[in-house]
């Protein structure tokens, strides 16, 4: 049987992520392949490293990328920080929270957790208090949840810690370019992100960021790879528990040594720095704002359709809106119709939330109005044909009242 070539069906990608990439991207990544060595190799790798600053904001020398899905820049950052035995702190305020405990866990970290309900975020001064009582060598936090759709503040968090020789390591994949956030204001050690959310690209890549304290920890712990040693290296330190995530090797091969260490995903790479250079372009504060306008266009749209929102409203993300599916709808009935008559996906949730809320998201590329108001449109019909007593057009035009 032959295998026809691949043509997915177009669609309208609203949930929490993944979202449609920006086109510019997706030609971005069409671009000629050239070796990993070559001058306009390393120089597109530079760019990358300055344009990421900028998107992190921040001076760190040590911004480059992970290949590899978000996952990768985070398990990139704990094994190449936590040796065995290690304390990490981890707040947990949804599933991504969860996530961090059990890859530190796998690192053999000696992990506490706190826990806040979903839908909730932590008082700074919570998770302060049990810096100081739980005295970690990391302190691992996500900023923004998609999973909850909350943010967690983190004014004042970085500078403690820094005071008590704590590092931070933050998740910042599904917030990063859609809400506010300064790597150096903010005192963060190290950050890492993902392309598929704001930054309007296709997951496969992982932006990642450490302080020079971070750097300094994770180079202490450098043991290069026997094949390509000089003669009289030595090695450092307790050795980094995977080789494809250690980024004292990684850091090898962004900096000025260039010592080989994978072959640079350059596809990828050249849909990173895409995401970033339309990023800087339009400007890390008009990015943020575009978000918090069609983010908050989408969340009068959901209620004008008389829906709740899920959750601490007054901490909700700028790009995802969490929503109570209204009794008497099936919940997953009403995604497929969604998905089949309008090519419109929506997210589903995990854990405590399943089958109790949608999550739509409004992020990257389609932080758009014409993306907010024709979801709006459909789900009212979805609605209605599923028995709900929906005010007529009330999405469109509550949202329309935003844009006015
Ligand atoms: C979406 C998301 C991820 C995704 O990780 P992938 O490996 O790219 O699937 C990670 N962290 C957070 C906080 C997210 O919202």
């Amino acid at each position: 049987m032959p295998v026809e070539p691949i043509n997915p069906p177009p669609r309208l990608l609203m949930g929490p992520g993944p979202v449609d990439a920006d086109p510019r991207v997706l030609r971005s990544m069409a671009a000629p392949l050239i070796g990993q060595y070559d001058p306009a190799m390393t120089a597109y790798m530079d760019e990358t490293s300055a344009l990421y600053r900028d998107v992190f904001r921040t001076t760190n020398d040590a911004t480059l990328l992970v290949d590899g899905t978000s996952r990768a820049g985070i398990e990139a950052a704990l094994v190449s920080l936590l040796e065995p035995g290690d304390r990490v702190l981890v707040p947990v305020l949804g599933r991504f929270g969860h996530l961090l405990r059990e890859i530190a866990e796998r690192c053999g970290a000696d992990v506490h957790v706190i826990e806040t309900d979903w839908g909730t975020v932590f008082e700074p001064q919570q998770i302060l208090a049990e810096v100081d009582r739980v005295r970690p060598k990391v302190l691992a936090m996500v900023q923004g949840d998609t999973s909850t759709t909350m943010c967690q503040p983190l004014e004042g968090i970085g500078a403690v810690c820094r005071e008590r020789d704590v590092l931070t390591y933050v998740d910042v994949t599904a917030s990063l370019g859609g809400n506010t956030f300064a790597m150096d204001d903010l005192q963060l050690d190290v950050a890492t992100a993902g392309l598929q959310k704001c930054l309007g690209g296709p997951s496969g890549s992982a932006p990642i960021t450490l302080s020079p304290a971070a750097v300094e920890v994770v180079t202490a712990r450098k043991h290069t790879e026997a094949g390509i040693r000089d003669a009289g290296e030595v090695d450092h330190g307790e050795r980094i528990r995977s080789n494809y995530f250690d980024l004292a090797m990684i850091l090898d091969y962004w900096g000025p040594r260039r010592l080989n260490h994978h072959t640079e995903a350059t596809s990828m790479l050249y849909a990173a720095r895409e995401c970033a250079r339309l990023l800087v372009t339009e400007g890390m504060d008009a990015a943020v704002e575009r978000h918090r306008l069609h983010g908050e266009a989408m969340t009068a749209g959901v209620r004008g359709l008389g829906l709740e929102v899920f959750g601490d409203v007054a901490h909700k993300m700028n790009n995802v809106v969490a929503v109570e599916i209204p009794d008497g709808i099936d919940g997953d009935a009403a995604r497929t119709a969604m998905l089949t008559d309008f090519g419109i996906e929506i997210g589903t949730s995990f854990g405590p939330l399943h089958g109790r809320v949608w999550r739509i998201g409004t992020m990257g590329y389609n932080a758009r109005t014409d993306a907010v108001l024709t979801t709006l449109a459909a789900l009212e019909q979805v609605l209605r044909a599923g028995g709900v007593a929906v005010p007529p057009a009330g999405g469109v035009a509550a949202a329309k009242e935003v844009y006015a």
